[in-house]
């Protein structure tokens, strides 16, 4: 098991006494994480590894997940969806069975811990039972809601503004409400199993393992098998390029608890993929966190081309490996990628073809994209800032009216 201490290495001892100094301050506080699934996806992903190390700084921290049917996931996928700007069909009756399947939750949550800590759409009306309670409720979203549906707003926003603050990734994803909002993007691991070193031989043993060539360029995007990731999209922009580079593509995701779109996209991208056998489509275990970490480590140019993202951890994953990145300009990815510096910033299926033939054909320019990114993952995106800014959100609601506050 890892504790604080092994982060020295990478972020200088002064981060982590600081790290220690601020959790210090939290002592007797309570705080609940609830989101909607354990495994799959990006908020997943974090908790895994934040909730552990906050309990080794002696942090009294938990995580539950809310649980639901098959129709609660469908309509919070909708939710999902409308809140990134995708038309969607959302009946009166979705919004009751969503309310009451997460008032049931109520009986089967504890809820009596000093914070709530509530992540995206999912359990968000678990606020509707606050009254119950004497504590404080943070809503952090992990979406772009900067082109959102107005109708499921118009629904959520009295129920978002019940809590006491609210977080976003980026300022563009804020909004009008009455609390306060902090912008606190999320974060990687570096010492987790899907970011630190590995050994060659457990890469050319993963390469070997899904009859991927190690002697010829790799182009990989890894995510979810979800339209708003466009796997399709890849699979155009790499038969564009594969004309004139001998390339193979290597699509590789799972499914999380909480998606039910996974089993048509993947089919749709077999289907497009047709029978090349250059094109690896690579359907993994949650638990697969070395293989994607050495599929990422393999790969020659790294492809995120999302038509909608909320952060776009992949993007943190593969930038800290030193990896050339060309990604779609949505959501939290500019925050990520200086475009031309730190990886390539792309618009549409031909942009992410041409700039993936110039860095195959470019390799010195595509690495100093990705050591630039290396470092922009370093100063910026990694854990250990994100569990300080976190810290420091749970001890300023102490201080509601203040608008400088001293710890
Ligand atoms: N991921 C994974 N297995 C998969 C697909 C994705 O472990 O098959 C991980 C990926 O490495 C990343 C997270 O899930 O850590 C996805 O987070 P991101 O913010 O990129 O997208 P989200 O799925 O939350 O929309």
């Amino acid at each position: 098991m890892f504790n604080l201490d092994d982060y020295i290495s990478i972020v200088g001892e002064n981060e982590i006494s600081e790290l220690r100094l601020i959790s210090e301050k939290l002592r007797g506080k309570s705080i609940v994480n609830i989101n909607s699934t354990s495994i799959g996806g990006g908020v997943a992903e974090i908790l895994n590894r934040m909730v552990p190390l906050l309990k080794d700084m002696g942090v009294n921290v938990r995580w539950e997940c809310i649980k639901g049917g098959e129709k609660f996931f469908i309509i919070t996928k909708k939710f999902h969806n409308a809140l990134h700007g995708k038309k969607e069909q959302l009946s009166k009756e979705d919004f009751e069975l969503y309310l009451d399947t997460v008032r049931d939750n109520v009986l089967s949550l504890s809820l009596d811990a000093d914070i709530l800590f509530i992540h995206d759409p999912q359990p968000a009306a678990l606020v509707l039972e606050r009254n119950k309670y004497k504590n404080r409720w943070i809503w952090r979203c992990h979406i772009d809601l900067s082109q959102r549906d107005e109708n499921l707003w118009n629904f959520l926003k009295p129920m978002i503004e019940q809590y006491d603050a609210s977080v976003f990734s980026a300022p563009s994803f804020t909004q009008g409400l009455l609390h306060r909002q902090m912008l606190i993007p999320p974060s990687i691991d570096p010492l987790s199993d899907k970011n630190k070193e590995l050994p060659r031989q457990t890469i050319d043993e993963v390469l070997s393992r899904f009859k991927i060539d190690a002697e010829r360029p790799i182009v990989t995007q890894i995510s979810r098998f979800d339209y708003l990731k466009d796997p399709v999209g890849v699979i155009e922009a790499y038969k564009l390029v594969k004309q004139y580079v001998n390339c193979q593509l290597v699509l590789a995701g799972g499914s999380a608890d909480d998606d039910p779109e996974g089993v048509k996209v993947l089919a749709e991208v077999r289907q497009k993929a047709g029978e090349d056998p250059d094109i690896h489509i690579l359907c993994l275990p949650p638990t697969s966190h070395i293989e994607i970490n050495a599929l990422q480590r393999a790969s020659t140019v790294i492809l995120q081309k999302s038509l909608k993202e909320g952060f776009g951890l992949t993007v943190s994953e593969a930038l800290w490996k030193g990896k050339p990145v060309i990604a779609s300009s949505v959501g939290g990815i500019p925050l990520q990628i200086t475009h031309k510096y730190s990886g390539i910033l792309t618009h549409s299926i031909e942009g992410t073809a041409h700039w993936l033939k110039q860095l195959l054909q470019n390799p010195e320019y595509a690495k100093k994209l990705g050591d630039n990114g290396r470092e922009q993952v370093r100063n910026n995106f990694l854990l250990t800032r994100h569990l300080r800014e976190y810290m420091l959100l749970f001890l300023s609601l102490d201080h509601p009216n203040e608008t400088l506050i001293y710890f």
